[in-house]
């Protein structure tokens, strides 16, 4: 119903607005032609015996009389008279008579009652046309509401143009393998079921946002060349409760119609949470929702060729029931890329787009640890961009390492001044975060180090692993956390206690966080032991934010505090000693950095030496 009152506004606003443009072009043509003065006969008549009418026009009953002066006048006779007899009753001469034009015109005309009737019917017109636009999208609205059942998956048929395989995929090699299962059972299911050979139902892709659950789900219809019907989580919830489970009916009716073909459910966390939790007010809707998906899946034959796929990266708040045997009992993960997979990515999306001759995408897979696939697809298009605004042909190297920075912390702020002092101050904090990283062993080495502004930050000091790396060491972190209170503590040592700025914020934000990680979920500190505090739950209604349940007593909280302290004051200490030990290098580092606003790698290693 929101939709409809918003229909309403949107068209009154329009009606409104046209009525009053034709108000006022309606105006200004009255006004240019202004009216004829309306006289009586016997003033006519006066006219005439005085020589001073040109011409007289006869439409039907009214006469429009010129003057030879140019003045244009109307009156009416009798019906039925003819001007020559109304004249000859008059009096007037013949002579007179034949002195005036007389043009006789006939008035029965079509033209002529639209004239008329115009005027005053067109706003009635306009008004009843504007209320039957309005009551057709009320009428609209109520439809949609009437046939909000059905489902809205939208279906992409096999042979589309846009048909996505495995080789758009680039990576996740063992989820392609176990997923190529999947794409033959559908190409021929006969040589599996002569086998005897039951086939999955349900596959769950699982991986973080952006590894490309959405992608691959397509491309097993396109390898298989299936149709592809295609929901998200989300859109089965809406306002009326019901609506989801028949929209999960009506999905898997047209699936059964179409198979061989595939399900998929992308998002499914978003109706498949674990029952009985949450305090949602969509609750009720969402286990309904989620029993229907339990009963289809139930009540098909496995051999039928339809298989479901869905998509999480919250596999952890899904129901158990979902996981059972026979529904969603093959999962699917999705890595992370590593290096290979990155510059596999990089290549697929850079199809089109035209590089500069020996660009090396190995470079920039090297330099973007973390990023996810949908990462680098945006970092692609971000260079292709770039490289359009500086009215370039081809994309460079240059536009694809500052990509990575725009992906990674927003864009340049060139305007964002900063006064002398300012420039000074920061110049200093990151010099302080780059000395520190510099000087531990296990920290990652600095990248690049920079004043401009970016994104929320005033300067920026990148580091990246020199691999991936799929665990870390208590070690690794204890210098992240120094590193991250490399600037608060360079601010400290060269400007004084009074002049600490705001800047540093977020790197005592991170720290604190990654402190309090260590102590209750990675078991890191000595004190408290092996062992995790704190249950973290999603609440349903808002999304993202976390509860934090305590499982822990009032006394244990006093002792994460003060372990979490005791982590972030050694760290400080660490960057201390370190700062106050190599104040040389930090001014030179701020020196350069003040005259430069960027160093790179390169330039910051024949500065300070290679590390370690
Ligand atoms: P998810 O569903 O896991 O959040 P998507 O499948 O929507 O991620 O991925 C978003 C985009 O990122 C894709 O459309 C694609 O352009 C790109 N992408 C992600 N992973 C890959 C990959 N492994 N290979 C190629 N492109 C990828
Ligand atoms: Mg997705
Ligand atoms: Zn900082």
């Amino acid at each position: 119903m929101k939709n409809a009152t918003k229909y309403i506004t949107k068209n009154l606003v329009i009606s409104i607005v046209v009525f009053l443009i034709i108000a006022a072009i309606l105006s200004t043509y009255s006004l240019s032609n202004s009216e004829p003065e309306k006289i009586q006969v016997s003033q006519l008549i006066t006219q005439i015996n005085e020589g001073q009418v040109k011409t007289v026009v006869v439409k039907g009953d009214v006469l429009e009389i010129e003057l030879i002066n140019g003045a244009k006048q109307k009156t009416e006779k009798e019906s039925g008279e003819s001007l020559s007899t109304l004249l000859s009753n008059y009096e007037i001469t013949p002579e007179k008579m034949a002195e005036i034009e007389v043009d006789i015109q006939g008035q029965s005309g079509l033209g002529y009652w639209l004239r008329v009737l115009l005027p005053f019917l067109l706003p009635f017109a306009l008004i009843a046309f504007f209320i039957w636009i309005m009551m057709r999208q009320v009428q609209g609205a109520n439809n949609r509401a009437m046939t909000f059942g059905s489902s809205s998956a939208r279906e992409i048929p096999k042979n589309s143009k846009d048909k996505v395989t495995f080789k758009d995929v680039a990576g996740v090699k063992e989820a392609k393998e176990e997923l190529m299962e999947v794409v033959e059972f559908l190409k021929s299911p006969k040589k599996f079921i002569n086998l005897g050979a039951k086939i999955p139902k349900g596959v769950l892709l699982m991986g973080s946002p952006g590894t490309g659950k959405t992608l691959l789900a397509r491309a097993v219809a396109g390898e298989a060349n299936v149709p592809f019907f295609h929901i998200s989580g989300s859109e089965f919830v809406e306002m009326f409760v019901g609506v989801g489970a028949s929209r999960v009916r009506d999905l898997f009716n047209k699936a059964k119609k179409n198979a061989p073909c595939i399900v998929f459910i992308d998002e499914i966390d978003a109706v498949g949470r674990q029952r009985g939790t949450g305090l949602g007010g969509s609750h009720d809707e969402r286990e309904q929702t989620l029993n229907q998906i339990l009963v289809e899946m139930d009540g098909f034959d496995p051999n039928q060729g339809v298989i479901v796929l869905a998509a999480t990266n919250r596999p952890d708040v899904l129901d158990p029931a979902l996981l059972r045997p026979g529904r969603f009992d093959r999962r699917v993960v999705l890595d992370e890329p590593d290096i290979n997979d990155r510059e596999a990515i990089l290549k697929i999306h850079a199809s089109g787009k035209p590089l500069v001759a020996g660009v090396d995408l190995r470079r920039i897979a090297e330099r973007t640890p973390g990023f996810s696939g949908a990462d680098l697809a945006n970092l692609m298009n971000e260079a292709a961009i770039l490289t359009a605004r500086r009215n370039k042909k081809l994309i460079s190297i240059d536009e694809l390492f500052e990509s990575i920075e725009k992906v990674l912390l927003g864009p340049e702020r060139k305007s964002f001044l900063l006064s002398e002092h300012e420039r000074e101050v920061t110049a200093y904090h990151e010099a302080g975060h780059a000395l520190v990283a510099h000087s531990l062993p296990d920290a990652d080495p600095i990248h690049k180090i920079s004043i401009i502004s970016r994104g929320q930050a005033a300067g920026y000091t990148l580091k990246l692993p020199i691999e991936d790396r799929r665990m870390h060491r208590r070690i690794e972190f204890l210098a992240d956390l120094a590193m991250s209170l490399g600037g608060y503590v360079a601010e400290q040592e060269i400007f004084g206690q009074e002049n600490l700025t705001t800047g540093a914020s977020s790197d005592l934000r991170q720290a604190t966080r990654l402190a309090r990680k260590l102590v209750t979920d990675f078991g890191m500190s000595e004190k408290l032991g092996p062992r995790t505090y704190g249950e973290k739950e999603e609440m349903v209604f808002l999304g993202k934010e976390i509860r934090h349940e305590r499982d822990y007593s009032e006394k244990t909280a006093e002792v994460i505090d003060s372990e979490i302290n005791k982590l972030i004051d050694g760290a400080k200490k660490t960057a201390q000693e370190i700062i106050k030990t190599r104040q040389a290098d930090l001014e030179k580092i701020a020196k350069l950095l003040l005259k430069k606003e960027t160093i790179e790698k390169e330039e910051f290693e024949e500065l300070l030496g290679k590390k370690g």
